[in-house]
């Protein structure tokens, strides 16, 4: 099998840097590493894509990768930032002349049911909706050749879920991970992890809480994302152990199996 490529669709918090109506210095920025659309990634191999989660920016993140196919859709949670570009998956409908299968949690989907009741209730007047099926994680996904393991985490009261795939970890909106998922992010070569802000955030962890957690899960090598405006690319980075960056949109690193 040809090597797995991972990119980062996105890098940004919930309502996207730079802000609206925000003029700090990092919304400001010139720096392309500071233009961060919503928090996204995309596994590409063998001419197989699967995205997890489809943003608000979901179909300019598709067409600056220049996605030709989608295969599948695998959802971290419901909240807003993370499922409101589903629409946008229609042309892969069309060209692929197939529904294509959304993977998420009990919950995740009752939430897509409820957010996007149009797609299921059927009768929409003329106009087309995604063709969805929708799949409870309920283990390992298997996706042509692939493995991925879901890695259950808290997002404050909530829960949410990340994924391992070979020795690459993805966590995304999360702030605590409970011990018993802790064995599933070990080994890692590429950690890719949520670190909102300095600020504490009940929904999130920080540059200093997810520090520590690469300190005890010791992946290779670690890089931040759905960061805040309050973090801009470069002086972060300059202040971050060697092993740990930022990540930024358009970012790609090979998955090893
Ligand atoms: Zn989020
Ligand atoms: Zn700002
Ligand atoms: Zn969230």
């Amino acid at each position: 099998m040809a090597a797995i490529q991972l990119t980062i669709l996105g890098s940004g918090t919930s309502m996207g840097v730079p802000t609206l109506g925000c003029h700090c210095a990092v919304c400001k920025s010139q720096d392309p590493r500071d233009k961060r659309m919503r928090a996204s990634v995309l596994l590409s191999w063998d001419g197989h894509n699967v995205v997890i989660d489809t943003t608000p920016d979901f179909r300019a993140q598709a067409l600056r990768a220049g996605l030709q196919r989608l295969d599948a859709v695998i959802y971290t949670h419901a909240h807003a930032d993370h499922i409101l570009g589903l629409d946008d998956i229609r042309p892969f409908n069309f060209h692929q002349r197939s529904t294509i299968p959304l993977y998420g949690s009990a919950e995740t989907l009752d939430r897509i049911r409820e957010q996007f009741g149009y797609i299921f209730r059927g009768g929409t007047e003329g106009s087309t909706v995604p063709g969805v099926e929708l799949h409870e994680i309920v283990g390992r996904l298997q996706f042509h050749g692939v493995e991925i393991l879901p890695v259950p985490a808290h997002h404050g009261p909530t829960s949410v879920l990340g994924f391992r795939v070979g020795r690459t970890g993805y966590l995304t909106d999360y702030s605590a991970v409970p011990e018993s998922s802790k064995p599933l992010l070990s080994g890692l070569d590429d950690l890719i992890l949520d670190a909102l802000r300095h600020t504490p955030h009940v929904m999130h962890s920080t540059v200093a809480q997810s520090l520590a957690l690469v300190e005890e899960l010791k992946p290779k090598r670690a890089w931040f994302t759905h960061i805040a405006h309050d973090l801009g690319h470069a002086e972060t980075n300059a202040s971050l152990p060697e092993h740990v960056r930022l990540a930024y949109d358009g970012l790609t690193l090979e998955v090893h199996i």
